[in-house]
């Protein structure tokens, strides 16, 4: 009696657990394109890794010497940090972007490596060239995404950040104190940049064609941008 009351509670429990893996898998199934192929295609995987490593072979043909520092301008957000869950969980509720569920996100710190990027961001500090994160993640959060990178290893104390202080703090204005040493970057003085990485155009300097894949990289987002 007692051995078939066991066996009622463990097969409901088993019971109980399969349902949720099918409703997982199920939820996982009917996520729009975008997300499914961000979170479950081998052809997202492979591209960013493509990316990753043309850049990678690009800067270690630098040979340059230079009475400026060297710097490779990353993006964060769809570039190094993988944050498709928090469009899920968007999806999931019904609701679009705001700047406070996005801050709320950042400070779960729960974003995920893009694939290729650990590899890529240790070779540039191997050829001892300083990595600038350049994101529009607010300054106000730059403890919380530092904490996410060092859990994920990616994050070097050498790193720079130039996070966004306001909306009147654009990437251009960025962009222009890493070039010339001045604002944040005048302690260390001007950086010539070898390679620009991102996700939405935003995130390159006016560039020319020719600039795709030599000191341009783009990886591929389909979930949001400005298109
Ligand atoms: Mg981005």
């Amino acid at each position: 009696m007692k051995h078939s009351f066991f066996s009622v509670i463990f097969l409901s429990f088993a019971f109980t657990y399969v349902l949720l893996v099918d409703l997982f898998s199920l939820e996982e199934k009917k996520l729009p394109n975008d997300l499914r192929w961000v979170r479950q295609s081998m052809e997202y995987k492979s591209l960013c890794v493509q990316i990753y490593c043309q850049a990678s072979k690009k800067i270690s043909l630098i040979n340059e010497i230079s009475e400026e520092h060297l710097a490779v301008v990353v993006d964060l957000d769809e570039t190094v940090l993988d944050n498709s869950e928090y469009q899920v969980e968007r999806l999931k509720l019904g609701l679009n972007f705001s700047q406070d569920s996005w801050s709320n996100w950042v400070n779960r710190k729960r974003s995920t490596l893009v694939p290729g990027a650990k590899k890529f961001l240790k070779r540039v500090r191997e050829l001892g060239i300083k990595v600038v994160f350049l994101s529009n993640r607010m300054h106000a959060n730059l403890k919380p995404t530092k904490e996410n990178l060092r859990t994920l290893g990616v994050l070097s104390e050498k790193d720079l950040f130039l996070l966004r202080r306001d909306n009147s703090d654009t990437k251009e204005i960025r962009r222009a104190e890493i070039l010339s040493g001045t604002g944040r970057i005048s302690e260390i003085g001007p950086m010539k940049v070898v390679a620009y990485l991102g996700d939405q155009m935003g995130d390159f300097p006016a560039h020319h064609p020719k600039d795709l894949g030599t000191s341009v990289f783009i990886f591929p987002n389909p979930m949001y941008g400005k298109w």
